[in-house]
């Protein structure tokens, strides 16, 4: 009788393994309900790209009938160039980067990557081009090494080693008695916030897309490892058109512009000091956030 059971039993784990593996597709992309309504066009042809410029031209969307969330956002991120986009909870934010992955469509106005609207050309060549740096990373109950060559389709050893260097994680993996081997997530050895941060930063490494889309952790992690985490972003954001989507400002001051987002449209947008400078929207968030980091600060020094 075992002997009958135990395919099944193999079919059980294979189902768990994808289903697992589905959800957490889904957590990644914060998925959960998002359905398949995005298809294809007919006989669409993949996206040619080719220094990777990024526009959206005055894209109105909503995620239900009648209630509108963006109100016809334009702006552009010139080729190589790094653009934040900030602005309260609830603001439009998230979904600008969903409409940009192609996870729904504008009601109306355009998405241009290198001139080509993105609803006409393939989705699958659409994300191929671009790389997530999510802001709460899903590991795989599997090893950190599949974990990492899961961006790309036929990733060598070589280059899962050369991501996880860039990502500043090797030497993290070198120490572990099984290296790449490690298992890791709920099975496995749990690793930090941090650590999975560079797990998926890495991950994304061996993708080597022109375009990364970095949604800041809102997960706390202590302003060391923060720091650590941001230089390499920046490393590894050089060369490549970025849109980071913040939280605190402290993290893309440099960015090359800034989009203050309020309610589903454009409040502001500048560098940072043209921003501090005008007062308004931004130097408001801006203050508000020094204030709430010295009182942190000074809790955290009465507490040592
Ligand atoms: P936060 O800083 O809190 O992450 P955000 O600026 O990224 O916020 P979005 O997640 O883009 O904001 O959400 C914008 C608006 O769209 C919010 O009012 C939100 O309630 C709504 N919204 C987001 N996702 C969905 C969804 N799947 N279905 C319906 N409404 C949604």
């Amino acid at each position: 009788l075992t002997q009958l059971f135990r395919p099944l039993d193999m079919l059980g784990f294979v189902y768990r393994t994808i289903r697992q593996g589905l959800i957490d597709m889904a957590a990644m992309f914060k998925l959960i309900d998002t359905d398949a309504e995005v298809k294809d066009a007919p006989g669409a042809p993949a996206l040619a790209i080719g220094r990777a410029s990024v526009a959206f031209e005055n894209v109105h969307f909503g995620y239900e009938q009648d209630r509108e969330i963006l109100h016809g956002l334009s702006f552009e991120v010139p080729a190589g160039s790094h653009v934040a986009i900030v602005g309260p909870s609830g603001a439009g934010k998230s979904t600008i980067a969903r409409l940009l992955f192609r996870f729904y469509d504008p009601w109306s106005g355009r998405i241009l990557i290198d001139g080509q609207d993105i609803s006409q050309v393939t989705q699958a060549s659409l994300r191929a081009q671009i790389g997530i740096v999510p802001q709460d990373s899903v590991l795989f109950n599997d090893t950190i090494g599949y974990n990492i060559a899961y961006g790309r389709d036929g990733a060598s050893i070589e280059d899962v080693s050369r991501a996880a260097r860039d990502a500043a994680i090797l030497p993290f993996i070198e120490k572990l008695p099984l290296g790449f081997e490690t298992e890791v997530g709920e099975r496995g050895l749990k690793l930090s916030g941090g650590e999975k941060q560079r797990v998926a930063i890495a991950r994304t490494l061996v993708k080597d897309p022109p375009i990364l889309l970095l949604d800041e952790a809102t997960s706390a992690l202590d302003s060391r490892t923060e720091q650590d985490i941001l230089a390499t972003l920046h490393r590894v954001s050089e060369d490549r058109t970025s849109i980071s989507i913040a939280h605190r400002l402290s993290t893309i001051a440099d960015a090359d512009e800034i989009l203050v987002l309020d309610a589903g449209r454009l409040a502001e947008r500048g560098s940072h000091a043209a921003l501090l400078q005008r007062d308004g929207l931004y130097a408001e968030m801006w203050q508000r956030q020094q204030a709430e980091r010295h009182d942190q600060e000074q809790a955290a020094e009465a507490a040592e």
